[in-house]
């Protein structure tokens, strides 16, 4: 007799994880100096709230920001909320994905480009995506969003 379902719908996930479906791409809109504790606090303006921040959680701190990554000025990154936690990000498509902010509004320096372009090719390979499921949020958003004020189709090249 069979004691497991071999069906792909009973395939073990592992309790730490959520089914992340894309990663979707903004910019901060903002001079390119603010960073994730400026963006915190812009987002708890907003009313915007961790809940269940995990204890392994690499920040603890910010309790409102709604990217779990943040691309800074000098080309470093900043974590946001964790990767298992919900994003508030983007209208309709919190659940299933990560979201990652550009420092800045549209001119975005080399060294955030190679950073953004490295870490999201990471998190393609750790969520098993491709380069089609990474999205700007102008592409989710269709109410004349521009964010992040780049052309996704030719930031998509470079994830290949
Ligand atoms: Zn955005």
């Amino acid at each position: 007799m069979r004691t497991s379902d071999p069906s792909p719908k009973n395939k073990y996930t592992p309790p730490r994880s959520r089914n992340i479906t894309c990663i979707v791409l903004h910019c901060t809109s903002a001079a390119p100096h603010f960073g994730v504790n400026d963006i915190d606090e812009w987002h708890r303006f907003r009313g915007f709230l961790r809940t269940n921040i995990p204890s392994y959680a690499k920040n603890k701190k910010n309790l409102s920001i709604g990217y779990h990554y943040v691309v800074n000025e000098d080309g470093t990154y900043s974590i946001g909320r964790d990767e298992i936690e919900v994003g508030a990000h983007v209208k309709g498509f919190n659940k299933n994905s990560i979201g990652i902010v550009l420092c800045g509004t549209n001119k975005f320096n080399d060294k955030q480009i190679k950073t953004v372009i490295s870490l999201i090719k990471e998190l393609m390979i750790k969520y098993k995506l491709e380069p089609k499921d990474v999205l700007g949020h102008y592409e989710l958003d269709k109410g004349g969003k521009t964010c992040p004020n780049i052309d996704m189709h030719a930031f998509r090249q470079q994830l290949v």
